[in-house]
């Protein structure tokens, strides 16, 4: 009988060998002990948030695969990744988990973790301060606008000055140095 060959071949992998001693094992604690983290420990992979989502074909980590590392103790990948930032908030996700596992309110939670860590994209550090200063993020009608249509400059009854001063005292205002 011909003897099989042996392979040398090393097997191929799809994805970087997790290393585990750089896990953290208290980051699903951390994350489960948040009030939107009571379900995480039910997920069971099912990949349903991520058919669900309209935008996870463009993710290196799909929502599932976000769900994962964080049981497995992936903080530092996970509070640096792009997608906690990209996602829209449009909850397809978390409304079809048929474990309840609130998948956009933990991406939340990622994000506020990622921030208070000062791991904040420029573009929405950028939008925050804007928040901060403007107390609003979008000027309902520009200046030139309301001019060109002879209104008075400001719109009449707008009053953001609360609102700017309550967010310089927050903690949005604090990890975007803006506070007094
Ligand atoms: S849909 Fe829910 S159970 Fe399925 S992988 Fe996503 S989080 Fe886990
Ligand atoms: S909330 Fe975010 S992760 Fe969930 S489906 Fe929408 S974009 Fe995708």
């Amino acid at each position: 009988m011909a003897k099989t060959e042996e392979k040398t071949v090393p097997p191929v992998t799809l994805v970087d060998p997790i290393e585990l001693s750089e896990l953290d094992r208290d980051f699903r604690e951390e994350i489960h002990s948040m009030p939107n983290g009571e379900e995480l420990g039910a997920c069971f992979a099912c990949s349903t948030c991520t058919a669900a989502c309209p935008i996870a074909n463009s993710w290196d980590y799909k929502p599932h695969q976000l769900v994962r590392m964080i049981l497995l103790g992936m903080r530092k990948e996970v509070l640096a990744s792009d997608e906690i930032w990209l996602c829209l908030t449009c909850f397809e996700c978390q409304e079809r988990c048929p474990q309840n596992v609130r998948v956009t309110d933990i991406l939340f939670d990622c994000k506020n973790l990622a921030a208070e860590e000062g791991r904040i994209p420029p573009n929405v550090a950028e939008l925050g301060k804007e928040l901060v200063e403007q107390g609003q993020l979008y000027v309902i009608t520009a200046d030139w606008e309301r001019e060109d249509l002879g209104l008075e400059p400001s719109l009449p009854g707008l009053q953001t000055e609360e609102v700017r001063n309550m967010l310089k005292k927050s903690r949005t205002g604090r990890m975007l140095g803006e506070d007094d």
